[in-house]
């Protein structure tokens, strides 16, 4: 499932390539990834509208319009938006918009948990009414960090994966950055020293900003813009690692399941 560097990625990719084009054509192949409007309307909101700005907000793609109406993508699982010149569309392609310069944005997406939308006004969409603090933004502080987490009985996997404390971090990510910041999944938020807190911090930021510069990571099925795979997969010390070396200490690492979702820790490095 893409996260904060996946999306980021995609948006950065597609600002260059897109930006103050005209939606000449918009076809559905699938309403089920349409949200809050049947695909009629979707179609008549988005056509012939320019995109004057690409932004990413946690996990969603926000497309400003040029009559102030935003076109809001969530990718979900296995949500893809790929530009190109062709308009082929593959078996799993739920939408294509055609662009003025005859270019082709496809929105696939195998698993159909994807959200498409275009609205007026964002607090619309359920996921940015209670939306966190981007981490790589200024709301995310040290000092906010240490308030909010004594308040927090829960698991600070958990709750580093719950979108209402911090936006745009998912499995891969919460267990790579515990990992980085020696700290134990299982536990409670509520307990973290000073220390572990400016530890946390510090690791947040810097594994998803190296995420970002290597263009996230391509398990499944992300793919950036142009279609093609990240590459920090080759850079996750623990996720997905069940069983191999630790790259720290040398021991096992070990996969463990938290509220139905797996997470992966090297026991020794965490405590
Ligand atoms: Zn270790």
């Amino acid at each position: 499932m893409p996260e904060l560097p996946e999306v980021e990625t995609i948006v950065r990719g597609l600002r260059g390539k897109v930006l103050h084009r005209t939606i000449k054509e918009v076809r559905v192949y699938d309403p089920l990834v349409i949200r809050g409007q049947g695909p009629g309307e979707f179609i008549q909101k988005l056509q012939g509208r320019r995109l004057e700005n690409i932004l990413r907000r946690g996990k969603a793609i926000i497309i400003k319009l040029d009559n102030r109406s935003y076109f809001v993508i969530q990718l979900m699982m296995t949500g893809q938006l790929i530009l190109q010149d062709s308009p082929q569309e593959l078996k799993e392609t739920r939408v294509r918009l055609r662009l003025c310069d005859d270019r082709y944005a496809h929105y696939n997406d195998h698993r159909r948990f994807g959200r498409l939308q275009v609205t007026e006004n964002l607090k619309q969409i359920p996921y940015f009414r209670k939306l966190g603090p981007e981490p790589l933004g200024g709301g995310f502080s040290v000092e906010w960090l240490k308030k909010i987490l004594r308040e927090k009985r829960v698991s600070i996997k958990t709750l580093l994966m719950d979108s209402t404390f911090i936006a745009g971090i998912g499995n891969i990510y919460a267990s790579e950055i515990l990992f980085q910041s020696h700290i134990h999944p299982g536990r409670q938020a509520c307990q973290l020293k000073k220390k572990e807190i400016e530890n946390l911090h510090m690791a947040t930021q810097a594994v998803l900003t190296q995420a970002i510069r290597l263009r996230g990571t391509s398990i499944n099925t992300y793919r950036d813009a142009k279609g093609q795979k990240g590459l920090f997969a080759h850079h996750l010390q623990v996720y997905g690692r069940e069983d191999e070396d630790c790259p720290r200490c040398g021991r096992v690492v070990v996969r463990i399941v938290q509220h139905g979702r797996s997470t992966f820790l090297c026991p020794q490095c965490q405590r």
